[in-house]
């Protein structure tokens, strides 16, 4: 069998299609987001022999203990930081294998994306330049500190969960921006957005969720 190189087996255009419309019947109302689940290939972000399940709606392992977010949760948690309008610099924490990095990348001027485990960062940075995209910033780090030097950002998405919001990253959110990330224990887990306003920050639940916990230092 062949690698399917062209897309035309289980990858096709048709399955993509139907991973679209029931994001769109889950709620997904942004075109700008569901033409880039259309459009970028899921399948090259995780292993060959799970390539044929890229297109379902579920996470899907990418080694080191790591998950592949599910679709739903990215497309959601990008048009919540997209409803601002057009982003120009977008912190990711959790970059795992680059998926939700490379849709950013399509809507933003550039990511930075820091991500705790080396072998994943390297991988990142490979994938998304064998992509073509040449507006991330890969930086292999605990991203609990944010990224100081290219603060302040029109947005920023974490990809992993914690019991407490990491204080320095809404510090590093500009006036007008938006923050999202799982708050909780595992089991127990809620999406929550921050809006910085010039008087403060506004904090509301979106939705239960499921994570893997954001871990203090690197591997
Ligand atoms: N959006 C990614 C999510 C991967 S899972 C994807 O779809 O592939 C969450 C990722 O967060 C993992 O890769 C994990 O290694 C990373 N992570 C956990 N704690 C972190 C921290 N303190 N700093 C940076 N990355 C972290």
């Amino acid at each position: 069998m062949s690698k399917d190189p062209n897309g035309i087996g289980l990858t096709s255009q048709r399955v993509r299609n139907r991973l679209v419309e029931q994001l769109r019947g889950m709620g997904i109302a942004s075109e700008a987001v569901l033409e880039l689940v259309r459009t970028v290939p899921r399948h090259l972000f995780v292993d060959e022999a799970l390539a044929s399940r890229a297109y379902e709606n579920t996470a899907l392992p990418i080694g080191y203990g790591q998950t592949i977010s599910q679709p739903y949760i990215v497309a959601a948690m990008t048009e919540l930081l997209l409803s601002t309008g057009p982003l120009g610099r977008v912190l990711e924490i959790g970059g795992g294998c680059g998926y939700q990095t490379a849709l950013l990348a399509r809507l933003a001027g550039t990511v930075y994306s820091i991500e705790r485990i080396a072998g994943l960062a390297n991988r990142l940075q490979e994938r998304l330049l064998d992509l073509g995209i040449r507006n991330v910033h890969v930086a292999h780090g605990d991203g609990r500190e944010g990224w100081m030097a290219h603060a302040p950002f029109d947005a920023i998405l974490v990809a992993a969960a914690a019991p407490d919001v990491p204080v320095s990253l809404l510090g590093q959110l500009a006036v007008g921006g938006r923050m999202v990330m799982p708050l909780g224990l595992p089991g127990e887990q809620t999406l929550m957005l921050w809006r910085r306003t010039s008087e403060g920050f506004l904090e509301e639940p979106v939705q239960r969720v499921s994570f893997v916990p954001l871990v203090e230092g690197v591997s």
